[in-house]
């Protein structure tokens, strides 16, 4: 069974990076009146590359990292997924982390992770995507200082360092980490080994812990920092 990860981009989306540029569809034709006389339908796109269901390349947070269209397919393509939840933890704390206990636990009820696993972190915030914008980025001042949602922590991210060779992480809320709280850490350390993130992962509650693959195919944006991407499990 195939699960669909990605959200549509969509001018009305409201769950955005304050101050990025928004999803734009502009019509250039819905109509008849062309040369050929028959309906012919034309849209120009605009948007940030960090909006929506989106990577974050290693080249987002390191300089010599791969761009965009630099990320091998290997990467990418068919990646044994697992999927650590942390929802119970998030009800009372909205920036609550994922830290190296939530993954030993997660060995100890599940087994060792694959070798090179794409790791998901499902905190339970997309139900508030379309229902509560305000709530999924922790603010409604427009302030990026304000921001507040769950992610990952400093020890989960190397905690996965150490004991995988995980290709990327993703999760449901607008960002891998509450970067304010602590200086980008997770960011960089992803990207400094190559890694990429995911964020705004929709459908994650469908997702069993483990024993299914995921694709990943972002656009091929040459020189990109990241970019709209579609995002599908496959469960056996
Ligand atoms: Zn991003």
């Amino acid at each position: 069974m195939l699960v669909d990860l990605t959200y549509p981009l969509a001018e009305t989306d409201k769950s955005n990076w304050p101050g990025n540029l928004t999803f734009k569809l502009e019509e250039v034709s819905q109509d008849k009146k062309n040369p050929f006389g028959c309906f012919i339908s034309h849209f120009n796109i605009s948007m940030s590359e960090h909006v929506g269901t989106h990577i974050d390349a290693p080249y987002h947070f390191n300089e010599n990292g791969w761009k965009t269209d630099e990320i091998p397919l290997e990467n990418l393509v068919n990646i044994e997924t697992v999927v650590i939840d942390i929802t119970e933890k998030c009800i009372s704390s909205p920036s609550a982390t994922l830290d190296a206990e939530d993954l030993t636990d997660w060995e100890l009820k599940n087994g060792p992770m694959p070798d090179r696993p794409l790791v998901l972190l499902r905190s339970g915030w997309s139900k508030y995507y379309y229902s509560d914008p305000n709530k999924f980025i922790g603010t409604s001042s427009g302030q990026v200082e304000n921001l507040e949602f769950p992610g990952f922590g400093r020890t989960g991210i190397d905690w996965l360092l150490q004991n995988t060779n995980f290709v990327g992480i993703g999760v449901d809320t607008l960002s891998i980490e509450l970067g304010m709280r602590q200086a980008c850490y997770v960011h960089q350390n992803l990207t400094k080994h190559n890694k990429y993130g995911l964020e705004c992962l929709a459908n994650l509650e469908s997702l069993p812990t483990r024993d299914f693959t995921t694709t990943v195919l972002p656009l091929k944006i040459k020189g990109g920092s990241g970019g709209p991407v579609r995002v599908v499990a496959n469960l056996p």
